[in-house]
């Protein structure tokens, strides 16, 4: 039986430096051991305070009866043939939440989950089938660069919030886990190289210019509000009129950065060139860079994905226009890990063992 008394024992996973500071400090101790324990936990990747060799035995002892490091478990892995990998996480509530690795020569992307589903409803994304189950904890979310860090053994050298969720639709846990992610005592991850893609919350993307210093990306994939209302529904609270300015007062006094605008690539819906020229008047004035990603299908989409050849003649239209444009390459389509494909579904074990392990 639990007892009256039993309090629960604090995650220190959910906390940043100062945080882990202010609660050493609770416990009686100076803030630098804080730094300490903040830097096992997430430098060393250690789980254990045994472990924690320059903390006092008393304070160890301390830690272990108050506190616990609480890290979801990667239940699944499944590998796809080009090395990316997909990790679905146990979370402790039974859900399941998707983090996809992709190794690329020196480069190791880590896309990063922040919702358990996704509320948006965008009509050509598969995250938007399953509805919205609850927000991750800031523990939830540092805890996918975690498990990267121990398997890579060493930080990942870039980081997207691109998996499943819109990341500021949790935004004081996402800034918060941003904090921990770019901390010098652990995962040290520069501005450049850390990435939040939302499809467009226009407070929020001005109140995240004043809570965190990160690289912005939209999901834009149409060029007016017509077809970006039927695309993106939340174009219907906060339309291009709106987009345009936040975005370009998020990177204004600052000449290196720019807005990476996704454009999903839907056959015959807003691959023409009619709607690329639209899309070079929108983004005219805007320091961008146009990422065209080929539509990856999945069951049940009423979508087909633009030929390869007319993706590249878009392109080029952009190009032709002076903007910086690519063709994102899909990468863990095999494995339903590419963009839009993420649904935290669990996989019965036929599949599972056709395709990855269980762990
Ligand atoms: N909610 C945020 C974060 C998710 S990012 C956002 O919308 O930006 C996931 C990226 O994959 C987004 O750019 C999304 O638009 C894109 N995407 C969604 N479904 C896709 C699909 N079926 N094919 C290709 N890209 C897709």
């Amino acid at each position: 039986m639990v007892s009256l008394f039993h309090q629960k024992k604090c995650n220190l996973l959910d906390l940043d430096v100062q945080d882990c500071e202010r609660f050493v400090m609770s416990l009686g101790y100076k803030p630098f051991h804080g730094r300490n324990l903040f830097k096992w936990i997430h430098k060393h990747g250690v789980q254990d305070f045994s472990q924690m060799t320059d903390l006092s035995k008393a304070l160890r002892e301390k830690l272990a009866q108050v506190a616990e490091i609480r890290i979801p478990p990667i239940v699944q892995e499944q590998p796809a043939p080009d090395g990316t990998k997909k990790w679905v996480l146990g979370l402790w509530d039974g859900q399941r939440v998707e983090t996809v690795f992709i190794p690329d020569g020196r480069r190791t992307t880590v896309c990063l989950s922040t919702q358990v589903g996704c509320a948006l409803n965008c009509s050509f994304c598969a995250t938007a089938r399953q509805g919205f189950n609850r927000n991750l904890t800031v523990g939830e979310i540092v805890a996918q660069v975690w498990h990267a860090q121990r398997r890579i053994g060493k930080p990942p050298s870039n980081l997207v919030l691109m998996g499943m969720g819109e990341p500021l639709a949790n935004f004081e846990n996402v800034v918060k886990a941003l904090g921990i992610l770019q901390d010098d005592l652990a995962y040290m991850v520069s501005k450049f190289r850390l990435t939040l893609s939302t499809s467009g919350i226009v407070p929020a993307i001005y109140q995240l210019r004043t809570r965190s210093d990160v690289s912005l990306a939209v999901s834009l994939h149409a060029p007016n509000d017509a077809l970006r209302n039927t695309l993106v529904p939340i174009n219907r609270k906060y339309p291009l009129r709106e987009l345009i300015p936040a975005c370009r007062a998020y990177i204004a006094g600052d000449k290196r950065r720019r807005i990476t605008w996704e454009y999903v690539m839907i056959r015959g819906v807003n691959d023409r060139i009619q709607h690329a020229k639209e899309l070079i008047r929108l983004l005219e004035g805007t320091p961008s860079k146009v990422n065209l990603i080929p539509f990856n299908p999945f069951p049940g989409s009423p979508f087909s994905p633009t030929p390869e050849a007319e993706i590249e003649a878009f392109r080029k239209r952009l190009l032709a226009a002076g903007f910086f444009a690519t063709v994102r390459k899909t990468r863990g389509e095999e494995i339903a890990a590419a963009c839009g494909q993420l649904v935290g579904r669990v996989q019965d074990r036929t599949r599972r063992s056709q395709f990855g392990v269980s762990l």
